[in-house]
């Protein structure tokens, strides 16, 4: 065929050849050519109910039917959307919170970041635009996700970045601190992934989290929490947040709330935030997508959210993340990886130094298991929340097998 005309995300421009997956049911998917593969990412961190579920299916068709779209700019809604915000406010660790819609994970975060630094202004600190976020993380790659995101390499030839924010190595709130004490007043927000996914899978050091709490109380700064990731179940809890007991005023989602079917993000705010918004009863959110609300994205996310309760998959995260973090240290044990890290259902093992992480990943796909390479010596592990214990096992022989090969 050729050079395909797909210029693919995050791929070289001049890469020609591709698997195809053209089928999947569970945690399985299929390539053209007829190769099963365990999906050990739940596709990117996205599919937590599995894939071919008819449900969804029937229920985005049955949307569809009755109408297909229509927006949500001021006078509008729909009841999709007006549902769908209900169910995750209610399920958020804020009080009175609501919910904003976006497309994608990096919308959400740039909404979060619009929505933090609007609400300090309309309370009459206009000056709060500064973001401390850390390094490393993965925000996202919007302007204002990508600016957030600390992964270098990601921004490097993009020109420059969205101003005012400040990196921090991660778990240091010592940093946090000290960028506080520098620019106190004028912090909009803080961000962080409660576990950092894609720029590595690492979660927090115990009292990181409830620091940065702390911090952004004595300061008057907004906690964000970017649940892209750890959100709808992934850490055993609706939100990471539950599952580390700290209490955020922002939290963007995307991935897990339609298990991928459709695409769709969003952001809860909680009650700080909407009040600072009641200084100005004339204020405007002069913010918004064409597709912020989109009734057969909200109608996939329902859905979606009736598996996750129905099938008690969230609460099936932590032993199926035991059996996985159980058979990835057995490997360190035996030396044939550096180090295991994780938490509930999303872990990763470290290579030994001079590995190639890209060319284990191929090694792992010769042997039926997609799992992600992430810099040179990490793979990552995300399984859908509905894999079997002997899917989880093939995994783990496959990353053992694969290190051996790839060596
Ligand atoms: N935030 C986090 C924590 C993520 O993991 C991601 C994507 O992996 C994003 C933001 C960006 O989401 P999207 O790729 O849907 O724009």
């Amino acid at each position: 065929m050729g050079r395909p005309s797909f210029l693919h995300p995050f791929a070289k421009p001049a890469s020609e050849e591709f698997i195809e997956i053209v089928a999947g049911e569970g945690a399985l998917v299929r390539d053209r050519n007829g190769h099963a593969y365990v999906d050990a990412l739940a596709s990117l961190w996205y599919c937590n109910v599995g894939h071919g579920r008819r449900e969804i299916a029937d229920a985005v068709a049955a949307q569809m039917h009755r109408l297909e779209a229509f927006h949500t700019f001021d006078k509008f809604t729909n009841p999709a959307a007006d549902q769908l915000c209900h169910e995750v406010a209610g399920v958020a660790p804020m009080n009175d919170a609501r919910v904003f819609l976006t497309s994608s994970g990096s919308e959400a975060v740039d909404s979060a970041i619009k929505i933090a630094r609007a609400a300090h202004a309309t309370a009459g600190s206009s000056q709060r635009s500064v973001v401390i976020s850390r390094e490393p993380s993965y925000h996202g790659v919007t302007f204002g996700g990508l600016a957030a995101t600390g992964l270098p390499a990601n921004q490097a030839r993009f020109g420059s970045m969205l101003p005012d924010v400040v990196h921090t190595q991660k778990d240091d709130l010592d940093a946090v601190a000290a960028v506080f004490a520098e620019h106190g007043e004028r912090v909009a927000a803080v961000i962080a992934e409660p576990v950092v996914g894609a720029a590595g899978v690492y979660p927090p050091r115990p009292g990181y989290l409830s620091g940065l709490r702390e911090l952004c109380d004595t300061y008057g700064a907004w906690l964000i929490l970017d649940e892209v990731i750890t959100g709808f179940g992934r850490l055993g809890h609706w939100f990471g947040a539950q599952y580390y007991g700290v209490r955020p005023d922002l939290i963007t989602f995307a991935k897990g709330i339609t298990s991928g079917y459709l695409p769709l993000g969003g952001v809860v705010v909680g009650d700080a935030v909407l009040a600072a918004f009641n200084h100005e009863p004339d204020f405007i959110l002069r913010h918004g997508h064409t597709y912020s609300g989109h009734p057969t994205a909200c109608a996939a996310a329902l859905a979606n959210l009736a598996i996750l309760r129905d099938e008690k998959l969230i609460e099936r995260a932590p032993s199926l993340g035991e059996r996985l973090a159980t058979g990835l240290r057995s490997l360190e044990a035996r030396g044939a990886v550096a180090d295991v890290r994780g938490d509930g259902a999303v872990w990763a093992v470290g290579l030994h130094q001079g590995a190639d992480a890209s060319a284990v990943r191929d090694a792992m796909l010769s042997r039926g298991v997609i799992a992600r390479p992430i810099g040179a010596d990490t793979i990552a592990f995300c399984p859908p929340l509905v894999i079997t214990d002997e899917q989880i096992d093939q995994c783990v022989d496959a990353v053992g097998q694969a290190v051996e090969t790839a060596r």
